[in-house]
């Protein structure tokens, strides 16, 4: 009998993980690109990370999806760690290689890039500073992108500010550190405004922040993408700013991984978002 080729499998590891979209997404684009082979969600607890990534491989598996709570985790647990991912310290996109060694990456900058640029392609992000709401593992992966873009300042507010001073000395000397009080004002000439604080996100509170100071030509988004259209993002569209939603950067994230798993570069459009808002 002849060997069939293996069907290669991937998996989003989480705890939860059955919000995530990501199953839906990749299960589009198998469908899509009439790739034989599986996406599925899994749910693996802290103790048993180390476990499930040793065993996934010889089941079939050719790479994962992590998501909260093992993202800074699997760094530990990885043989190949790319450079963005160990300056982001955390990654989201693993490999596992033919060669038994287990790689790991971190797309989320890039994700956040290109959603910008597909979705606001006058943007320029070298044209002035970056205001950026939040300091937590999301905040970490866009400033790295931005500074590797061009941003030419990068003003952070954090609601706890030692989570935005140990950006500043990751970071290094663009980072500019402002207290939650003074949030407002460091929309002053800001070309770039980004929320990524879960705030805003169904079910939590409301982000706030008075918009008075926020330039018209500003380019405004928020890594909430649940709901769509958050509260901030219709702020700033009514003062005459061009805004982008945060799902954008969920699609383009999961690019690499789709590609390096079954080969083939996916496509992000209309029909991309149709099908991860309908599932
Ligand atoms: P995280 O590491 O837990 O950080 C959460 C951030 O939100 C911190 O800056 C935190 O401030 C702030 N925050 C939470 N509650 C707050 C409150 N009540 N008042 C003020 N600030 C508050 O989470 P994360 O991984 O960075 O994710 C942040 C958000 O981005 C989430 O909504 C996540 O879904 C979204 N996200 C979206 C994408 C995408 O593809 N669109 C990708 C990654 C993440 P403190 O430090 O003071 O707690």
């Amino acid at each position: 009998m002849t060997d069939l080729p293996r069907i290669p499998l991937a998996a989003v590891i989480g705890h939860p993980i059955a919000h995530s979209r990501s199953p839906a997404l990749h299960g589009y684009w198998l469908r899509r690109y009439g790739i034989k082979g599986h996406y599925i969600p899994m749910d693996v607890a802290t103790q048993d990370l180390q476990q499930a990534l040793e065993i996934m491989p010889k089941l079939g598996f050719v790479g994962a999806n992590v998501t909260l709570p093992h993202k800074e985790a699997v760094l530990k647990l990885a043989d190949v760690i790319t450079d963005r991912a160990a300056l982001i310290g955390a990654a989201n996109t693993l490999i596992f290689r033919a060669d038994g060694r287990l790689h790991a990456d971190n797309t989320d900058g890039a994700g956040f890039i290109a959603n910008l640029r597909q979705n606001a392609p006058q943007w320029d992000p070298t044209a002035g500073p970056a205001a950026v709401f939040g300091a937590g593992g999301a905040a970490r992966a866009v400033i790295a992108a931005l500074i590797e873009v061009g941003a030419p300042e990068i003003r952070i507010v954090n609601r706890t500010r030692p989570r935005a001073e140990a950006l500043r000395s990751d970071f290094g000397a663009k980072i500019t550190v402002v207290d939650w009080v003074q949030a407002p004002n460091m929309l002053e000439g800001a070309s770039t405004v980004v929320n990524t604080t879960s705030l805003g996100m169904t079910g939590k509170s409301e982000f706030r922040v008075p918009l008075d100071a926020l330039e018209r030509t500003a380019l405004v988004t928020d890594l909430v993408y649940t709901p769509l259209k958050t509260h901030f993002l219709i702020e700033a569209e009514s003062k005459g700013c061009t805004v982008v939603d945060g799902l954008g950067m969920l699609l383009h994230q999961a690019v690499p991984g789709f590609e390096r798993w079954f080969g083939k570069r996916p496509e992000v459009d209309e029909a991309t978002r149709q099908a991860v808002l309908s599932a």
